[in-house]
């Protein structure tokens, strides 16, 4: 075990883009867990979108984390040491302590992870809370019939991957729109989409047309801007709308004026927003479904590493504006299942 603990604080709320300035990287004492506690060593954190949404002091549907404080994430890690019956020193768990290499929290909060499920990671990706995600809004919105178009946005990252396979799974045609041609590439020739748009090299109005020719039935909205611009007037008659995000406008310091929402009357479009923590309880379900798609490959993910906390602030930033190829994560130490 290190001698020291590393976390990452919120130092001060950014406007408009963060930057790492935004961020301070301290070092303190490991801490010491209490009875019903177990001490954490951290493997992989989770870095998502949603964490813009913390850092920033507008009213939400989550309490902001506050300057001073430890970021908030999730994380996949291993117990150091147990003052909680359930746990023992070597188990691997799950759970929600933040941006930092050691964290003492109680037990009530850890789940526990069997390596020979699926990779631990997957916890915080395909198999947790961006697939559940994918689940949820697909299942209770979207809604894709066999035959029908889905367009996907952000589709190689970690929602957008698993909603665009699950609604091929559902018989749909499924397209994706992602940022450059690697990511591109992937999309149609590992994850089998039917076709994939690149946003930031082609005129997305008429790259839609091309590949839609009956128009679009789900559109999966992940990043907002000129992506939702582009699919919203090419909406068919009783068009859904699965409102997951809206990263490309994470940053702004306005809200964008939105599409004229008559033709949702006319059309009969059904726009639909949602939380997934609103339906935690439905993991269980979610996992069950997907864990053996996972270890079948037939369900695809891919994830990008960052090595060190240090890096966490960099790469978060980097998330924002795409530079990330598939889930986030930052290995904060070593993952005794992968090399063994
Ligand atoms: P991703 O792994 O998809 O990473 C974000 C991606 O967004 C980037 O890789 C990039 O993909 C795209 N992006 C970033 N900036 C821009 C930009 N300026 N213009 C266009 N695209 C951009 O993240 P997640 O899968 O974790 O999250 C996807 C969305 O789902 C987010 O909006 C997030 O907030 C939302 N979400 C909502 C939840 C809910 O409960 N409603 C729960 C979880 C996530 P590319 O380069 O391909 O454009």
């Amino acid at each position: 075990m290190d001698n020291r603990n590393q976390q990452v604080l919120l130092k001060r709320r950014p406007t408009g883009v963060p930057t790492t300035a935004d961020f301070d990287i301290v070092d303190s004492p490991i801490p010491d867990p209490r009875d019903g506690e177990a001490l954490v060593r951290g493997i992989y954190l989770s870095l998502d979108p949603y964490m813009r949404g913390r850092i920033s002091g507008a009213r939400s549907y989550a309490k902001p984390v506050d300057v001073g404080a430890v970021m908030e994430g999730r994380v996949v890690g291993q117990i150091a040491r147990s003052r909680d019956l359930r746990f023992q020193e070597g188990d691997y768990v799950f759970g929600g302590y933040g941006w930092q290499l050691y964290s003492a929290v109680p037990a009530d909060g850890l789940v526990k992870l069997d390596p020979a499920e699926a990779p631990m990671s997957t916890a915080l990706g395909v198999l947790g809370m961006p697939g559940l995600t994918a689940y949820v809004g697909l299942n209770d919105i979207g809604r894709p019939q066999p035959g029908e178009t889905v367009v996907v946005s952000a589709a190689s990252g970690a929602v957008g991957a698993v909603a665009g396979q699950l609604a091929k799974r559902a018989g749909a045609r499924v397209i994706g729109v992602a940022g450059g041609p690697e990511k591109c590439h992937y999309v149609e020739e590992e994850m089998r989409f039917d076709a994939c748009i690149d946003h930031r090299s082609t005129n997305l109005g008429s790259a839609l047309d091309a590949v839609c020719s009956n128009g679009v039935d789900v559109y999966w909205e992940n990043v907002g801007g000129d992506v939702q611009q582009a699919v919203f007037p090419r909406l068919n008659d009783f068009g859904r709308i699965v409102m997951c995000g809206m990263v490309s406008e994470y940053n702004d310091l306005e809200p964008r004026p939105g599409p004229n929402l008559m033709s949702a009357v006319r059309k009969r479009l059904k726009i639909q927003g949602f939380i997934v923590s609103d339906q935690w309880q439905r993991l269980g379900e979610y996992r069950a479904m997907a864990a053996p798609l996972v270890r079948s490959g037939e369900l695809k993910y891919r994830e990008h590493i960052v090595d060190g906390l240090n890096r966490a602030p960099e790469a978060f930033i980097g998330l924002l504006g795409g530079r990330n190829f598939g889930k986030l994560l930052v290995r904060l130490g070593d993952d005794p299942t992968r090399s063994a």
